[in-house]
Order: structure tokens, then C-alpha cells, then sequence
């Protein structure tokens, strides 16, 4: 038989090392807390893994298996726990950040001292880091290069999905890790640390694990609920995705992010959906626009990939700025200001009504992504570290390479981002794209009973206006035109060009 350790893969379909251990004889499927991975989790995404995990383990059971919870450092728990199920190989897919490459690289070792076979997998991605180069040979920097040959690659078909068959079933589980139902054991057998344990299907709490219950909704889990969401998006909304993506109110993207950081649909499978949606539109005759819509969705899946390669290129962007300022840039970063940023209490509508949607649903939509992370490092002038740090801790799909790739396009830092004198206009935007002010309204409680008008104009209103129209939303906290005044120096200083 073979162990196949599940890590951002909570599914049994499409799963191409679990596919390939499945196919060779028995599988048991295994997911280890490792207390360094939970050292950079947060309630919110420990929330959302853990129903993640109870689906997959519902997935195994429906198989007559169960999935084996181990807690305790990967190094020790794998090579103990493959040796007391006597498997013959330990099987994963690879993920692609610095710091699992480093974990990975110790469990190879652990393994290979162990005597214990180990095989892993390309799966993450329908195009694995590294796969597509410049003509030179090197990563692309510039997405709209490496979105066309992405594009024009082949893909993999979806993997097998394996049956009861295929595993290991529950008893034999329980038997083989010396388990009475549902409970824990030591995975070392001469006792070991406390923490190396290993449970058959009982999944801990989050106070178990050190962390709270999420004060955010974390939204529905597991490889059905990615499947109605995408079957639903693709079935309709994908036509004018387009023409509506940028407009907060409308919900017209796919809300996929959560599942695909988690891996609870297969990036095959769902890119296979949208070969058929495009198929389907072509020969309907939808018009062109339907289709062209279609692939500007492709091409957001393209975007996780291009950063999931620059990550995986430049492991050290995680906390260092891709494209390097000759002088560095002095951030002014006032605690004050980032507080009220992160609290949504800037006074400026649409950045607030972004950084609620974030604490109450885990989520924030793209466009307001751009413009909350524009606000913090070219009106607040504050490092895009503590905003990637709190986007860290509360969104749901925190995914490192699209989290960092996101703030570091807004800060002019990254590859391919905006240029740093390109410097949105908090109002304009929200004028722009929530000119009803309707996803404000939902947010913002404040400015229900607004007009639009006054709403995107609440910088420029008096003092005596702003308290009889909505007393207890706060006033701008600095001058947007000031400070772009002042970003534009601090790059400029950056770049020396003082
Ligand atoms: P859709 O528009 O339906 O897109 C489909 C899928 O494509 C998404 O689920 C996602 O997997 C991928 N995708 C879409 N846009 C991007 C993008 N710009 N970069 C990379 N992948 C993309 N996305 C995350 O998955 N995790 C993050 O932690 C994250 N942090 C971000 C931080 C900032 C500052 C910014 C500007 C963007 C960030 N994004 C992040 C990208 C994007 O905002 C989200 O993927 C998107 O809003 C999720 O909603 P959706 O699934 O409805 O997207």
C-alpha cells in the first residue's frame, strides 16, 4: 500500500499522486498539522481548512476508508507512520512556496534515511513552475508574454478518481495504527514526542490547535461545493464576466479562490469546464463577446499560475520587494492610519466598505483588493508588508503567491505592476465602479440612507454636511491629492531622483 500525504490537495478527484498511488494497489490518505505551517495560519483559514478536511474525510468514508489526522512535525510523523502501515511509498504533490520546498526537502531526507520510498507529484498548477520560459530560458516577469504561451500549451486531462477499491478501508486503518474508534495514538512506537499523533478520521478543534473560532463567515467547503459554485458561474454569470468583473456589486466573478488555495477542485477539472463552457458558447453562437469572456477568466487562472512561477523563482519576494528601488523607499507608515485602514475607518467609502467586507466574509472582491492595497501604499504611504500581513490573517483564500503578487503590483514593487506613478483615485474609483454606491451601502451601514452622489463626494462635503448626512462615518483621514503628491516624491527619492 502507499500514504499519500494530502497538504493544499483536500480532494479525492483530479488529484494526480493520489490518482498515481491509488493506481499501483491500496491508498490511505493522511494530512499532518505541522506546527511551522500553523505558525503562519490565522482563525480564519484554520477555520476554513478544518471544514475543508471534514469534507475530504467524509469523501474517504463514502470510499469506506477514513483519512488519518496526524499532528507533530512532518519529518517524524511520515517515515514512523508509513513504516507502521508497512506502506511502500509515501506520495504527495508538490507545492511550490519557499517554505514548503524547505519542509519537503526534509521529509526527502527523513524518508531516504528511513529506507522509505517517496514520489511526488505535479498538480498544483496546469503548468508547473519552471515549464515555461522566455525564448533566453528564463521566467517570465511580464504576464501578457507568459499568458501566451500558456495559453497555447497543452494541458493534462483531469486524473482518475479512485474508488472504495482503491483504499485502505477504515478498519484496516485502525488496525494498522493501533486506534480505537476515532481515537489518537502515538505515531512513534517507542512512545515518542506528544505531539506526533495520529487519529483515524477525528479532526481537532481550533483551540486544539492554538487558534479561536473565526469571527468571519468562511463560506461553503469541499469538492462539491467548488463544483455547483463553478458549474453555476460557468453556466451563466462567465458570459458578461468581462464586461462586469470590476463591479463589486454585481457578483459577477467565480468566487472559485477559497477552493482552488485548497485544492478542493482540481485546477484540470476546472479548466477542462471552461474548454466546455467556450466549446458549448462557440457552437450556441453566443456572440463574440460571450467567448472573449471566457477567456478573460482563463486568463485569471493564468495570473495564479504566473505568480505561483515567480514565487517559486524568487522564494525571498515573500518578504522582499521583487523590483529593487536604488535608494529604498521610506515608508511613513503610521500606526494610526494603518489601524483605521484595517478597522475601514479611512473616510474614504470604498476602501471602507473593502476592508469590512474583508473582516465579516473572509473575502474581498479583486477590484477593491487593488484599490484598498493602492490606498494603503500611496495614501497612507505605508509599507505593503502589514497590508499582506492582514490580508494574511483574514482572508480565506490567502494563497502566498497571489497575496504577495497582489501587493506588490498595487506598491509598484513587483513584477509587471503598476507603475508607481500610477496612483488610483480612491473617489474616482468608487464613482466608477459602484456608481450606485450599492456595495458601499452593504458594508457601510453608515451611508444607507445616502444618495450615491453624496457618497462619492464625501471628501469634498463640509463638516456640518458630513454630520447631518451620516454623523457616525468618519472624514477622510488625509487629503487623497496631498498625498499623492507626496507618493509620488517618496518614489522618486526611492528611484533616485531627487
Ligand atoms: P475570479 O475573478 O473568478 O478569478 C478566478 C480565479 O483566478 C481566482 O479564484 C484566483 O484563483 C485566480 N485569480 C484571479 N485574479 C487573480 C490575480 N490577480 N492573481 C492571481 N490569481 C488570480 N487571490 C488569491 O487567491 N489569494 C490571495 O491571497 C489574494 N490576495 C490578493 C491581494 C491583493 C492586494 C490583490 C490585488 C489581489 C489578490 N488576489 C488573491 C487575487 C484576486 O483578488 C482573487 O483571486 C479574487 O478576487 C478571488 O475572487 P474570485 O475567485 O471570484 O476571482
Amino acid at each position: 500500500m502507499e500514504l499519500f500525504w494530502h497538504r493544499r490537495d483536500l480532494r479525492i478527484a483530479d488529484n494526480v499522486g493520489l490518482a498515481a498511488a491509488a493506481d499501483r494497489g491500496k491508498a490511505a490518505g493522511v494530512f499532518v498539522f505541522d506546527p511551522d505551517v500553523l505558525d503562519h495560519a490565522s482563525d480564519v483559514r484554520v477555520r476554513r481548512l478544518l471544514d475543508g478536511l471534514a469534507v475530504l474525510r467524509d469523501a474517504y468514508r463514502d470510499r469506506e476508508s477514513d483519512l488519518l489526522v496526524a499532528r507533530g512535525d512532518p519529518e517524524s510523523v511520515l517515515p514512523s507512520l508509513a513504516d507502521g502501515l508497512d506502506a511502500d511509498r509515501v506520495v504527495w504533490n508538490r507545492d511550490y512556496t519557499g517554505l514548503a520546498r524547505e519542509r519537503d526537502a526534509a521529509v526527502r531526507r527523513a524518508l531516504d534515511s528511513a529506507g522509505i520510498a517517496r514520489e511526488a507529484h505535479h498538480d498544483a498548477v496546469l503548468h508547473e513552475p519552471g515549464s515555461i520560459r522566455t525564448n533566453a530560458g528564463d521566467p517570465y516577469s511580464v504576464y501578457t508574454y507568459y499568458w501566451r504561451k500558456w495559453t497555447d500549451r497543452e494541458t493534462d486531462p483531469p486524473a482518475a478518481t479512485p474508488d472504495s477499491a482503491d483504499f485502505l478501508d477504515a478498519e484496516a486503518l485502525r488496525a494498522a495504527v493501533g486506534a480505537e474508534d476515532g481515537a489518537s495514538t502515538d505515531a512513534r512506537t517507542d512512545g515518542g514526542v506528544a505531539a506526533d499523533r495520529v487519529a483515524v478520521g477525528d479532526l481537532p478543534a481550533p483551540g486544539d490547535l492554538g487558534f479561536s473560532e473565526a469571527d468571519a463567515e468562511v463560506g461553503l467547503a469541499g469538492t462539491e461545493a467548488a463544483r455547483d459554485r463553478l458549474d453555476a458561474f460557468l453556466s451563466e454569470a462567465v458570459f458578461a464576466y468581462g464586461k462586469d468583473r470590476d463591479y463589486p456589486s454585481r457578483e459577477a466573478t467565480s468566487r472559485m479562490s477559497a477552493f482552488l488555495k485548497y485544492g478542493e477542485i482540481g485546477v484540470r477539472e476546472a479548466y477542462e469546464a471552461t474548454e466546455r463552457a467556450m466549446e458549448t458558447a462557440e457552437s450556441s453562437d453566443r456572440p463574440e463577446e460571450h467567448v472573449e469572456s471566457i477567456e478573460e477568466f482563463q486568463q485569471q487562472l493564468a495570473w495564479r499560475e504566473f505568480y505561483a512561477q515567480v514565487l517559486y523563482h524568487n522564494p525571498e519576494v515573500v518578504t522582499a520587494n521583487y523590483k529593487t528601488y536604488e535608494e529604498g523607499i521610506e515608508w511613513r507608515d503610521d500606526s494610526e492610519e494603518i489601524a483605521a485602514w484595517k478597522r475601514g475607518e479611512t473616510g474614504y467609502p470604498i476602501v471602507d466598505a473593502g476592508m469590512r467586507q474583508l473582516r465579516e466574509e473572509a473575502f474581498m472582491h479583486n477590484r477593491v483588493r487593488m484599490i484598498v492595497a493602492s490606498f494603503l501604499t500611496k495614501d497612507l504611504l505605508a509599507d505593503w508588508r502589514h497590508g499582506y500581513e492582514h490580508f494574511r490573517e483574514r482572508l480565506a483564500d490567502h494563497d502566498t503567491a497571489n497575496d504577495n503578487g497582489g501587493w506588490q503590483w498595487a506598491a509598484s514593487t513587483g513584477t509587471d505592476a503598476q507603475p508607481y506613478f500610477r496612483i488610483f483615485n480612491p473617489m474616482t474609483q468608487g464613482e466608477r465602479y459602484d456608481p450606485e454606491a450599492a456595495y458601499i451601502k452593504e458594508y457601510v451601514p453608515e451611508m444607507r440612507g445616502l444618495d450615491a452622489d453624496l457618497i462619492h463626494e464625501w471628501h469634498e462635503l463640509s463638516t456640518t454636511q458630513r454630520a447631518n448626512a451620516a454623523p457616525e462615518y468618519p472624514a477622510p483621514i488625509v487629503d487623497h491629492s496631498e498625498r499623492r503628491e507626496e507618493a509620488l516624491e517618496m518614489y522618486k527619492r526611492a528611484r533616485g531622483e531627487d
